[in-house]
This record gives C-alpha cells, sequence and structure tokens, in this order.
C-alpha cells in the first residue's frame, strides 16, 4: 500500500459521477494517485447515492464491505448524498466509517483527507469520525478549478447546474442539494473546447433539470442560450445531447434551437413520472397532460426523427386502477423511445411522506412489470422500422469481431446499443446500415462508403 494513493467508488447518477471526478482531480492534483485495487489504496472514498430506498441500500453495502476489510492507516470516507441527507446515521450504521463528506462541498476533499491523515495512527484516540457537512444553502460554487466533467472514451458528461428548485412531492434532491444553481456559460465553453481537444464527440449535458439552466443567473430560455453559444463556440463537437428537461419548461426556442443545430442531437430526455392530472398533482408535479400532448406533438413535427425517453413512477400514494390504466393507456398512445420505470419509494422528509406508502408492493411490481412489457413491445416494434436506415453511430468497444457503439437515440448507460458487423475505430462515429431489431438494441453493418474520420 504506497502512501499516497486513493480508491474511490462512484455510486448513483451521471451528476454524481462527475462528482466523483471532480474530487479525483483535486486529489491528484495533491499529489496522490489513484489504485484501483482498494487493497493498494491509503484513502478509500464512496461516493454514495441517497436518492431512493435501493440507491441507499447500495450505498451501505459498498461502505459496509470496506470498512470491513480496511486495513490499519487506511482511512474510509463516506461522501456525496447519502452522507449530506443522513450524516451522523450513516457513521452510526457503518463503524468503521473516518470521515463524512457531504455532497454540497465535495471540493472540500483533499481537506478531510488531510485531517483523516494527520490523525491515522490514533484513531483509538479519535473513535468519533470527522464530519465535514458545514452549512450550506446549496451546492459550493467554488469548484476549484476542475472540469465538471466525467469522460468515456470519446463521451462526456458536462454538468451545467446543480441542486432543483422544483416541488416533487416524492423527490429527495432538493433536501439533498438544496436549490439549483447554475455553472457560467464561460466555464461549460470551456470544458466544451476542453473536450472536443481531448478527442470527446458527445456532450451529455446534466443536471436535475436541465430546463432550468441559467434561471438564477437571470437567463430567460436559458438552455437554448446555452446550446446557441455551444454550437457556435464549439462546432466541431459532434453530438450535443440534453439530459433530465422539465415538463413545461420545454419551450419553442429550445425546439427550434433543437431542430436547426445540427450537433444537437434528435433526442430529449424528459421525466414525466405519470400521465393521470389527480396523479401528477399529488406529486406536485406539472398536471396539465394537454401540455405534454401538444409539445411532444411539436416536438415530433418540428424535430425529425426525434427520439424521446420518459421515466414513470408506478404506485405512488393513491394511484387507483383507473389512474394506472390512464398510464399505461397514455404510454400505449404516445409510444416513446425509451421509458424507465421505478416503483414508488417511501422517502421521510420529502413532501409525500405523509401520504405513506399505501399501494401493496406486490401491486407496484405488477404495475411495473406491466407498464415494462408493454414498453419493450412498442421498443421493438420503433426499433423494426429502423431497419433499412442508415444511422451514424459512436463507436465505443469492439468485442468478436463487432464494433459496440450507440446512434443518437441512445443515451449512455441508460438506453440500447447497436452491434455493427466489422471493425471500426473506437471513438469514431460510422455510417451504419441498420439490418436487424432486438427489443433495445439494434444490429447493422458499416455502410463502408462514407466512414468519417
Ligand atoms: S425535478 Fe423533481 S424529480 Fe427532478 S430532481 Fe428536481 S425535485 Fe427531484
Amino acid at each position: 500500500m504506497s502512501k499516497n494513493t486513493f480508491h474511490l467508488v462512484s455510486l448513483g447518477c451521471a451528476k454524481n459521477t462527475v462528482d466523483s471526478d471532480s474530487m479525483a482531480q483535486l486529489l491528484l492534483r495533491d499529489g496522490y494517485r489513484a489504485a484501483a485495487d482498494p487493497d493498494k489504496a491509503t484513502v478509500l472514498i464512496v461516493n454514495t447515492c441517497g436518492f431512493i430506498g435501493s440507491a441507499k441500500e447500495e450505498s451501505y453495502k459498498v461502505l459496509g464491505e470496506l470498512a470491513q476489510a480496511k486495513r490499519k492507516g487506511q482511512v474510509l470516507i463516506a461522501a456525496g448524498c447519502l452522507t449530506q441527507r443522513y450524516g451522523v446515521e450513516v457513521a452510526q450504521k457503518v463503524p468503521g466509517v473516518d470521515g463524512i463528506l457531504g455532497t454540497r462541498r465535495w471540493m472540500d476533499v483533499v481537506q478531510v483527507v488531510r485531517k483523516l491523515r494527520s490523525l491515522t495512527g490514533s484513531s483509538e484516540l479519535h473513535p468519533e469520525p470527522v464530519y465535514h457537512l458545514p452549512e450550506a444553502a446549496t451546492v459550493g460554487s467554488d469548484e476549484k478549478d476542475t472540469l465538471r466533467v466525467s469522460v468515456a472514451g470519446a463521451s462526456a458528461y458536462l454538468k451545467v447546474a446543480d441542486g432543483c428548485r422544483r416541488p416533487c412531492a416524492f423527490c429527495a434532491i432538493p433536501l439533498i442539494k438544496g436549490t439549483a444553481i447554475s455553472r457560467p456559460v464561460e466555464k461549460i465553453i470551456n470544458e466544451a473546447r476542453v473536450l472536443r481537444d481531448s478527442g470527446v464527440r458527445e456532450l451529455v449535458l446534466i443536471a436535475q433539470d436541465t430546463t432550468d439552466y441559467g434561471s438564477d443567473l437571470g437567463m430567460k430560455d436559458g438552455l437554448a442560450v446555452l446550446l446557441e453559444h455551444l454550437t457556435v463556440s464549439v462546432p466541431d463537437i459532434d453530438w450535443i445531447r440534453i439530459m433530465y428537461s422539465y415538463p413545461g419548461y420545454v419551450t419553442d426556442r429550445l425546439i427550434e434551437v433543437m431542430a436547426t443545430r445540427k450537433q444537437v442531437l434528435p433526442y430529449l430526455d424528459i421525466p414525466l413520472q405519470h400521465a393521470h392530472p389527480k396523479t401528477l398533482k399529488r406529486m406536485k408535479r406539472p398536471s396539465n397532460i394537454g401540455w405534454v400532448y401538444k409539445t411532444l406533438a411539436k416536438m415530433r413535427s418540428t424535430i425529425p426523427d426525434l427520439s424521446i425517453r420518459t421515466t414513470f413512477i408506478v404506485g405512488y400514494p393513491g394511484e387507483t386502477d383507473e389512474e394506472y390504466q390512464a398510464l399505461y393507456d397514455f404510454v400505449n398512445e404516445i409510444r416513446f423511445d425509451r421509458v424507465g420505470a421505478f416503483q414508488f419509494s417511501f422517502e421521510p422528509g420529502t413532501t409525500s411522506s405523509p401520504l405513506g406508502d399505501p399501494v401493496p408492493s406486490e401491486v407496484k411490481q405488477e404495475r411495473y412489470e406491466r407498464l415494462m412489457e408493454l414498453q419493450q413491445n412498442i421498443s421493438l416494434q420503433i426499433n423494426q422500422s429502423l431497419v433499412g436506415r442508415t444511422l451514424d453511430v459512436l463507436v465505443e468497444g469492439f468485442d468478436n469481431g463487432i464494433s459496440i457503439g450507440r446512434s443518437y437515440r441512445d443515451a449512455p448507460e441508460i438506453d440500447g446499443v447497436v452491434l455493427v458487423e466489422g471493425k471500426a475505430k473506437v471513438g469514431e462515429i460510422v455510417p451504419t446500415k441498420i439490418t436487424g431489431a432486438l427489443a433495445y438494441d439494434l444490429t447493422g453493418v458499416l455502410a463502408r462508403k462514407v466512414i468519417k474520420l
């Protein structure tokens, strides 16, 4: 175990992945080296997720395993959303955690490591963990010149804002992160340039709510404005993908930018959470389903080949058979390209907690399975309609004679892939003739004549 080494485990969403990468940048800058093997590291860090039940369980499990295996001279830090939300409770539940660092002050990781290392060898003297949960209303914007990005091959997440001001009753994010803080346009453009120069072809813009970008900076239509700046300032980034938009804030200007700026992919992730106005009202979510129909229709008529991803919650308190059927019929009618579904997770401290969790788990499970089965058929039919088309595919791997990549319809980690016969260079965008369809994935062959280098 060499002296200044760290092993960082990143759990949860892409926004947490960016925080993990930023903490790693600060540790590397402070002379630490990353260790893939926890046994070889003096500093162990878990950037936890505290969003819903299953994610919390996973965070505790990973922390517990590292605490169990921890050796003399090693320190274990629990960082991220679980610690921001539960602080002391995390240390009580996982003896062996030496440091608690909240997600709002991820940028203080070096300070916490130094404090702990100065105590190492005397933990007997200091049974209490070091808590770093300073009063902070929001996620800090003193980013210490870190790049707020996370690169995977030729694709990169770029965080444009953090925190959220929406009132969704089931969601703990505002409790964890505080209200929405947008990052300055210049910083985002600089990072896009750095990414471009490092060979990145796809920018995946992330925040809790990208459509709220700039509202705290006094910008109107901030996301559309940001995209206009990005496409002008970094014209040679091939793909720009928008994740996590909020219903009611997909404006005409944003639709126009998506329709006219070639780099902005005809792809939109817009979690709707439900489709019955009564359920949406209880969720404190925009309940004007008419707006959803109108806006999706407008987007589909304005943006050719638009691919829409959404997310739903089943089993929300009070969800009747009739309300669930309305959701089911809505999904059947709209025919989304991608659907993610969650079973309602009771989250203490959220505004929905007084409603309890009355829908039996077997009912939630049954509703979840029916919805995903419906979507699987829809996804297969949509994929079958693409056979014969030629799609650009960003190649991300090669295995057994098959190049594996994603088309504009596939966001990293959560959507499908395209399995391309033949060898193409990882990081290349290659025109691919689609020859086959699976429920979520496509197969194809290289449309050799126009390989883009
Ligand atoms: S928009 Fe709603 S669901 Fe999404 S992070 Fe904000 S409060 Fe949570």
